[in-house]
């Protein structure tokens, strides 16, 4: 069977840091939907994309790397902390390796109907460009502080912190196409298979 990747949609999944969308993108691969975590492969990108890695070493000089290659995360965190332009360039290093990464990816998928790029900052970055429909996860914010604070074991203020550094939720309901509400009382397995059932249909 020839490769016929033109058709294949290129769907992306946000939400605000909590709000489960790695939970969502559980229930789209047990549908047999690939997921591509931006967050993981930026990770990835960071420490075995020559190009990328030389542009982190560039901004942040040799210390941002440890002896064995891994990157200096205390380093680099500590650096970019308070300092929003260094944050700024850091992301205009990693976000566009990352959409290069998620489009090569795309490209070998072979026999779906669509994929799914799920990244946190998708509004944000910009890269919701490069995709057909976005689908925004939503939950309410004393929700979301609670599950990060159960699973990351981080505090309340840690949490409100990671928060204020993201777009509003109202922002990314206007902008989504499509919505999940993980506020608890809907099912998540049914708006999913009711936006699998529209996407496979587009
Ligand atoms: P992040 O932006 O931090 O990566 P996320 O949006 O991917 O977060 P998840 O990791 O999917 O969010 O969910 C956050 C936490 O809340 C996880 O521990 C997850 O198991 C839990 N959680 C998510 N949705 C539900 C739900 N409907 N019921 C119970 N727990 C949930």
């Amino acid at each position: 069977m020839s490769k016929n990747t033109r058709t294949i949609l290129k769907v992306g999944i946000t939400g605000g840091i909590g709000s489960g969308k790695t939970t969502v993108c559980k229930v789209f691969e047990a549908l047999g939907i690939p997921v591509y975590y931006a967050d993981w492969h930026a990770r990835q990108l960071m420490v075995n994309a020559p190009r990328l890695v030389a542009g982190v070493k560039e901004l942040f000089g040799p210390d941002a790397y440890l002896e064995d290659g891994a990157l200096n995360r205390p380093y680099i965190a500590e650096k970019v902390f308070n300092n929003d332009k260094k944050l700024q360039q850091l992301n205009h290093l990693v976000h566009p390796a990352v959409a290069e990464d998620a489009g090569r990816w795309h490209s070998a998928q072979e026999n779906v109907p669509y994929t799914l790029k799920e990244a946190a900052l998708l509004f944000e970055s910009g890269n919701f460009k490069q995709l057909d429909k976005v689908i925004t996860v939503f939950a309410p914010e004393k929700l979301r502080i609670q599950r990060v604070m159960e699973r990351d074991q981080v505090s309340r203020k840690e949490v409100r912190a990671r928060m204020a550094k993201q777009m509003p939720e109202e922002e990314k309901l206007k902008r989504a196409d499509f919505v999940v509400y993980n506020d608890g009382s809907h099912s998540l397995v049914r708006q999913v298979w009711d936006i699998h059932r529209e996407l496979i249909e587009k």
